[in-house]
């Protein structure tokens, strides 16, 4: 595995020209493939750079300063983006504060992932007016949790992995069967850990939902900043409150198997400017810098379920 095969950099050789034509050199590749789920760290350099904005679609990325005379940010694909071709488009500023725009093209590819059949008891199933009243507030306060992300960075590489075991083959993804009907994809990935084991923050960040839920459980959302969420899900103790800034490694709650669930295990979530990602993603992908890429770490397979 190629820990750094994703990276990209936009290299800007000297000052910017004022009306954004001629001197930039950029060095890149010309389509950047990624399937489904998977993340990239786009990094822009060059001396004169003052300021970066991205967007891709109607989705702002929030760019952080990366070294000395450069910016970073992390992009995502969506488990169920529609495989083709997006653009990433930069506004670039130098210190006299002329910009110039650029475009880095990305191509989404479908992923093939696992299917799954499974049943759950017939009450999960059984949409009464109370049920369906709970998954409202449930997707409301969700959607509240998501509406305003801090712009800066909280978060430092590296992620870290939010409970020891070395689990899952990533359950990303899967296309799912319950009770014989087919469901939205699983956002998350699930790594099997015993009822009460500590779950820990995977980075630094603000606590923005702690709450139960009908089909997550109890559960706890974390802002890192730059747009980039992570969802720990079928808690069953809270060791942390709303609003609460917490640091990497700090225990957020002990695991369990409330909610929709078949036993005890972590449901891990991430969500990237409104992209749904996996979150090994994270720690597979997002480097300290190219010198200490050697403690990246590659994902273990084992089986889970
Ligand atoms: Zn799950």
């Amino acid at each position: 595995m190629k820990v750094l095969g994703l990276l990209i950099a936009v290299l800007l050789a000297g000052p910017m020209p004022a009306h954004g034509a001629g001197a930039a050199k950029i060095s890149r590749p010309k389509v950047v493939e990624l399937l489904q789920g998977e993340l990239v760290e786009v990094k822009v350099t060059g001396d004169d750079l003052a300021a970066v904005e991205g967007r891709m679609g109607s989705e702002r990325i929030y760019f952080y300063p990366n070294g000395a005379s450069g910016f970073g940010a992390l992009v995502g694909v969506d488990v169920e983006a529609k495989p083709g071709l997006a653009k990433l488009v930069l506004k670039l500023t130098n210190r006299i504060g002329t910009y110039s725009r650029r475009e880095i093209k990305f191509k989404f590819k479908a992923k093939a992932f696992r299917k799954e059949s499974f049943n759950v008891p017939p009450d999960f199933d059984q949409m009464t007016p109370e049920v369906l009243e709970e998954i409202r507030r449930e997707r409301e306060l969700f959607a509240r949790a998501f509406a305003a992300p801090v712009p800066e960075r909280l978060w430092e590489p590296p992620f870290i992995r939010p409970v020891p075991h070395e689990a899952s083959a990533s359950s990303f993804g899967s296309r799912r069967i319950i009770n014989g009907t087919p469901r939205a994809p699983h956002s998350g990935t699930d790594l099997s850990s015993p009822d009460g084991t500590e779950v820990l923050a995977t980075n630094h960040g603000r606590v923005v939902l702690v709450g139960n839920f009908f089909f997550a459980g109890g559960s706890v959302v974390l802002d890192h900043g730059g747009g980039l969420f992570t969802m720990y899900f079928h808690l069953s103790e809270f060791k942390v409150e709303e609003g609460a800034l917490v640091k990497k490694g700090d225990v957020l709650a002990l695991s369990g198997a409330t909610g929709r669930v078949t036993g005890a295990h972590l449901h891990w979530g991430a969500r990237l400017a409104n992209a749904r990602i996996d979150p090994l993603e994270l720690l597979s992908k997002v480097s300290t810098s190219s010198e200490n890429s050697r403690e990246v770490k590659t994902i273990t397979n084992t089986t889970e379920k």
